[in-house]
């Protein structure tokens, strides 16, 4: 049975995917009657086919469809909804229709890829992926010197699923300065920053099926220092320039003299 989800449920981050697929494995197997929406793909294609696997990859959705596969693409602010009760507006992406209920995507971007989808993306990357591999993250990493760890994190080529929200909240963890290079980084903490991006993922992900995600921010949009009562700074940290808090007392900056 599909889940009755009326609201629209924003997806910032990589956890928030499995949700997805798990709440629309119902309609794996079954048949596409109708694909609807403004996004600029040929809807023909859809209809009628199968929906035969849907995978992930960071924030990235596929269904794979005979001979084609649908990459949903939610970016920063894409969300879904199913089975809505009042007509969708006009901004829905794409909107597909099963025998056993309907799925709504939008603010996402939406393609139609025709190659085979194992050869486009690097699935040892995905922190949530049983193929993940921590080597492989710290090889990448060491090519990448002068990238600071806040960027490191959101590196999706990197740490494929990781967020702002999972950014903050394992740098504080590990106690590290999220404007630390990586060849700063000491290797055993460098060994946490590797292995907490995959642990605070999974955690997201418990707590969020929960609903109690926001209760266990530790430094994500917090003012004050839980380990230190200290202020919390806020700071668009980084190449990337996403908000980012952090504690300059407990979370340190290496090396340590600068
Ligand atoms: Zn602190």
């Amino acid at each position: 049975m599909v889940c009755l989800i009326n609201y629209r449920r924003i997806m910032p981050e990589g956890p928030s995917i499995i949700i997805l697929k798990e709440l629309i494995l119902p309609f794996k197997g079954k048949k596409i009657l109708d694909a609807t929406g403004n996004a600029s793909i040929e809807m023909d294609r859809l209809k009628n086919k199968k929906i035969l696997d849907i995978r992930s990859w960071g924030k990235q959705l596929f269904l794979v469809l005979d001979k084609i596969t649908v990459r949903i693409h939610f970016l920063l602010f894409g969300s879904y909804s199913l089975h809505e009760q009042v007509k969708p507006d006009k901004s829905v992406r794409l909107c597909l229709k099963f025998k056993n209920g309907t799925v709504y995507f939008y603010t996402c971007s939406v393609r139609i890829l025709e190659e085979n989808i194992d050869s486009l993306y690097d699935w040892s990357a995905d922190v949530m992926s049983d193929k993940w591999n921590p080597g492989k993250a710290r090889k990448k990493l060491k090519d990448h010197p002068q990238l600071m760890a806040c960027d490191a994190l959101l590196d999706q080529q990197i740490f494929s699923g990781v967020g702002n929200i999972i950014k903050n909240e394992v740098l504080y963890r590990i106690y590290l300065h999220p404007e630390t290079r990586i060849q700063h980084i000491p290797p055993r903490k460098l060994t946490e920053l590797i292995n907490e991006a995959r642990n605070y993922s999974f955690d997201f992900l418990k707590w969020k099926k929960e609903y109690v995600l926001k209760k266990h921010w530790l430094v994500h949009t917090k003012k004050i220092c839980k380990r230190c009562e200290l202020p919390v700074i806020k700071k668009y940290c980084g190449i990337t320039k996403r908000r980012t808090f952090f504690c300059v007392n407990c979370q340190r900056l290496y090396p340590s003299n600068v």
